[in-house]
């Protein structure tokens, strides 16, 4: 109904609650949940401005209000200007999406240019995502088939179906869920294979919305074949017969090309009816996302799909057993599907197993932004340092400047400096350093999940990286309003928790504290990370606190400078 003008009207939301038999105050709570969905007519020209980290720091800030004088000249019904959370494009920010098409890294001068032919109805060509592969050349190992979908994982399978191989390939590669959790792939599989029940889904979490992650949306536009098989595979090992791709709705490109590789594999008959006239079925198709980080989360993500808001659910039951529609689902993200068809097909996994250094198995992808020469997605083994990511993947440091700190999971792990402290590190890490050491530098991490688990600090695939010039008090704020932002409200620890801690940062951003005031609310941040990570119930609310609890830790000087 909106595709078709714009709007949902309330007449529209009466007929939806007819035609679907549903009291209207559930249509109403779905509809006032998601962003993507609008109760008044649009305007002309929508432009959306992202405010997230490399955007941010890409003066995203001043962008918006250099548009906000435009929709001042043409007025809202023509022209309105919003700062929206992450586009997904950190890599060429600041990111500006206008009538849901991309646009980015261009001057507020060009921008307003762009705004005012939209207005005159001459619409220009967009920043299309698949342009920027074009100068790609880095071959990925990842894709066996070069491009050429041919389903040979698949193909193999349904001649000789052993569940219990695919899943012992999965064992010996040492795949891990890419998703943020770093649990072992195989588990998760043999769970929902073993578990009971005559439906069970597939689902394909492709709804990245951390800031500073954007290597699913380059997975999607360059191999979705690859997550395809991932699915299908998964589908013929656990016993399901339905899989969902969610994408989130700011990827219409990587939606459409996730579609047609569904339609191409049809086609071969890699998926639909009796697969490779084998007679197992297959049935796979995209759901858009409309809207929000939490939709990333993945009980909040089945809620979406079930027609709900997407609040997370408490855990246990896991969606193992009780996913989508209460039926055992296999959910994984995009890079870990993806991953499946090359460690099947190679040897049982042992290649993958093979890469890598010692200790840290294994290859994955890093997307990379902020004051880097070459923000980016990069295929790597596992267990490189953070040294060589920056210099030899990204070409190090933007104009030369100095490397002040790296946020290595967005910005649920906050900010880590260059040169850390080893008193923050966790006991079993510094307990191999040499005795006395005070310091690591951030060059010499190896980026490895379970390194870090050792250290104490989050690894997640989206590094964004600060110069020695940036204010990371104004980052911190920053990230600190877009988990506030997000939060669902469900829980209260997250939905006050939040909103206080951006209170607190906002007061000392403004210059607002003496030394004693200053002190007084340093305690009440601790207090609210300890019990904002212990009572949330789920991962956002349990990393909310991070940017700033992180700045207090590393960066207290700099924290100090706002205290008059
Ligand atoms: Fe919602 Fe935050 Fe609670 Fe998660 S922690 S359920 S996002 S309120």
């Amino acid at each position: 109904m909106q595709h078709d003008r714009g709007y949902l009207s309330q007449n529209d939301l009466k007929l939806l609650s007819e035609r679907l038999e549903v009291p209207l105050y559930r249509v109403n709570e779905v509809v006032s949940f998601y962003p993507h969905f609008r109760r008044q007519p649009p305007p002309q020209v929508r432009v959306q401005v992202c405010r997230d980290m490399s955007c941010h720091m890409a003066g995203a800030c001043e962008l918006r209000a250099a548009l906000g004088k435009i929709a001042d000249r043409f007025g809202e019904q023509q022209v309105h200007v919003e700062s929206v959370s992450c586009l997904g494009r950190c890599d060429r920010a600041p990111a500006v999406m206008i009538n849901e098409r991309p646009y980015m890294a261009r001057t507020a001068r060009q921008l307003e240019d762009v705004v005012e032919r939209c207005v005159d109805g001459h619409v220009p060509e967009p920043d299309f995502d698949i342009d920027h592969l074009a100068g790609q050349s880095q071959e990925w190992a990842i894709d066996v088939y070069r491009g050429d979908a041919r389903y040979d994982a698949v193909r193999e399978f349904v001649k000789s179906p052993e569940p219990r191989r695919v899943i012992e390939a999965l064992e010996q590669a040492g795949l891990l869920g890419m998703g943020g959790a770093g649990g072992r792939a195989y588990k998760k599989w043999t769970d929902v294979w073993q578990a009971g029940g005559a439906q069970k889904y597939v689902v394909c979490n492709a709804d990245e919305s951390e800031p500073g992650t954007f290597k699913d949306r380059e997975l999607l536009l360059r191999a979705p074949h690859l997550v395809l098989e991932g699915m299908i595979l998964g589908g013929l090992v656990v016993g399901a017969s339905k899989g969902y791709v969610y994408v989130r709705h700011e990827y219409p490109e990587q939606i459409a090309a996730v579609d047609q590789a569904i339609r191409a594999a049809e086609r071969i008959g890699a998926c639909g009816r009796s697969i490779f006239g084998s007679g197992h079925s297959f049935e796979l198709e995209t759901f858009t996302s409309p809207g929000g980080y939490i939709c990333g989360e993945q009980t909040a993500l089945i809620e979406a799909m079930e027609d709900k808001r997407a609040e997370p659910r408490n855990r246990p039951p896991e969606l193992q057993t009780n996913g989508l529609w209460d039926c055992p689902t296999l959910l994984n993200n995009v890079e870990t599907f993806a991953w499946v068809p090359s460690i099947v097909l190679k040897d049982q996994g042992r290649w993958f197993a093979e890469q890598g250094r010692e200790s840290c198995r294994g290859m994955r992808f890093f997307s990379v932004s902020g004051d880097v020469r070459r923000p980016g997605v990069y295929e790597v083994p596992n267990g490189i340092t953070f040294a060589t990511l920056l210099h030899e993947y990204c070409g190090g440091m933007r104009d030369g400047v100095a490397l002040k700190a790296a946020a290595l999971s967005g910005p649920s792990g906050g900010f880590v400096p260059a040169r850390i402290p080893t008193r923050y590190l966790g006991r079993r890490f510094v307990s191999q350093l040499p005795p006395g050491t005070e310091f690591v530098e951030l060059n010499d991490l190896v980026l490895d999940i379970a390194t870090f688990r050792n250290i104490g600090l989050m690894l997640g695939g989206g590094i964004v990286v600060y110069g020695e010039q940036r204010d990371l008090v104004d980052e911190a704020l920053a990230c600190l309003k877009f988990f506030r932002n997000e939060s669902c409200g469900k829980c209260v620890p997250c939905r006050i928790g939040s909103q206080k801690i951006v209170q607190i940062a906002t007061d000392l951003h403004e210059r607002r504290y003496d030394e004693a005031s200053f002190e007084s609310q340093t305690a009440l941040v601790n207090e609210l990370t300890q019990t904002m990570q212990t009572t949330s119930i789920c991962g956002l609310g349990m990393v909310a606190a991070n940017p700033f609890y992180g700045l207090l830790r590393f960066f207290p000087d700099e924290v100090k400078r706002y205290v008059p």
